[in-house]
């Protein structure tokens, strides 16, 4: 019967890796796989992580079964640190689920469940697991406009005025910072505005928030959906600490709901928790339980909010000097907005054949839309790469 099969569609962010790998060059740049880098392209355990770890691997004397909703401590202080310290927890409940993509899959259940026939309003462009994964629920999707290549900066009028021609009960996707893959980020005067389209048309905000802490700090990157949380009804927000906490094989994320009351909040848990019991059952415990260690203990998360923001540093420090590597080597400002972007990921705006020259002439890799991590920048080679880049231009 598997004869029937045509291979599968090949990632292609995975693919670029496997070319990466088999590249000999000793001097080959990757900046295309978006986890953190350090300096010297590691992509290490965060301290604070490895010692909750440590204090577990003590503690703990039993591995039975904690139930659907996972931890429930972790979902308590994540929903904390998304929504922050003085929002409506009567209203919001929280699913530990495995990563950012699984709280996504969770949150398109609950909708699908409720709204059967709503249209989930992604950004184009947007993380490209975005389409699957709401198809993969049975939503319909469609798209607003986000991106204008040419100045790298947000479309915000062509995005309100699409959104404004979606139907009461749609969803509208949005990154809640680090915009993946451009960068490219709501002001929080855009939130307000995009947060009054969305109580005027009766629109459910439905917020990714994978990078919180890698824009502009751990509070300052949940401030538009805070200020969304803070005016309307319902929301669905997926979160992901496989960046901010460094836990990416270990699958840690969770999925939340605010309604517009505890009770419909509850009975819109279980449908979340019933969906989950099809897909996967129960979540894995280590990485949330070591988070959860980490959040709940005072020396631990002041730490991990330190190595946080070394890292958040770094990238903004290699934004600033590519910015003018990238200035100095092309005699214009055509790449100035890689300083104004925030977060791991930055859109350059080249076409696919220069993508192409770049890894094949120069070693150099990044995602066919000219998407880098920022985190993969070479501290010390950065006209280097910003002279390869200008040779491609012409
Ligand atoms: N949303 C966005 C925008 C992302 O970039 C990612 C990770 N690449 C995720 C969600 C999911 O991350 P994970 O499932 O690894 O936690």
């Amino acid at each position: 019967m598997f004869e029937d099969l045509q291979p599968a569609p090949t990632d292609k962010i995975l693919a670029l890796i496997g070319l990466y790998r088999a590249d000999p060059r000793t001097d080959k740049v990757d900046l295309g796989v978006g986890v953190y880098k350090d300096r010297d392209g590691k992509t290490a355990v965060m301290r604070a992580v490895r010692e909750a770890e440590k204090r577990l691997l003590q503690s703990q004397d039993t591995k039975t079964y904690l139930g659907l909703a996972g931890d429930l401590a972790f979902n308590e202080v994540m929903a904390k640190l998304v929504f922050g310290d003085s929002a409506d927890f009567t209203r919001i409940r929280a699913a530990q689920a495995p990563g950012g993509s699984g709280a996504l899959r969770l949150a398109a259940e609950l909708l699908k469940r409720t709204r059967p026939d709503a249209t989930v309003w992604i950004s184009n462009p947007t993380w490209p697991n975005h389409v699957p994964m709401m198809r993969g629920a049975g939503l319909t999707i469609a798209e607003y406009p986000y991106f204008d290549a040419v100045s790298g900066s947000v479309r915000f009028d062509d995005m309100l005025a699409t959104l404004k021609t979606a139907k009461p009960g749609d969803a509208v996707l949005l990154h809640g910072c680090c915009h993946n893959p451009t960068g490219a980020n709501l002001s929080i005067e855009q939130w307000t505005r995009v947060t009054d389209l969305l109580v005027e048309r009766g629109l459910l905000p439905f917020v990714d928030i994978a990078y919180q802490g890698f824009g502009e700090g751990l509070e300052a990157d949940a401030a538009g959906l805070r200020l969304v949380a803070g005016k309307v009804p319902e929301m669905l927000v997926a979160s992901s600490c496989s960046k901010n906490f460094a836990v990416y094989r270990d699958r840690v994320g969770a999925a939340m709901i605010l309604a517009k009351s505890g009770t419909e909040a509850d009975i819109a848990l279980g449908h979340m928790l019933a969906a989950a019991r099809t897909l996967y059952s129960m979540p894995p415990d280590h990485g949330a339980a070591a988070v959860r260690v980490v959040l709940q203990d005072k020396e631990l998360r002041a730490d991990w909010e330190a190595e946080l923001e070394e890292m958040r540093q770094r990238m903004l420090r290699l934004r600033v000097a590519f910015a003018e590597a990238l200035r100095r080597q092309s005699n214009s400002d055509r790449f100035d907005f890689i300083a104004e972007h925030r977060g791991m990921f930055s859109r350059l705006g080249l076409t696919e054949a220069q993508v192409d020259r770049l890894r094949t002439e120069h070693g150099v890799y990044m995602v066919g839309d000219s998407r880098i991590n920022v985190a993969g920048l070479p501290e010390d080679g950065l006209d280097k790469l910003a002279q390869a880049i200008v040779s491609v231009l012409d």
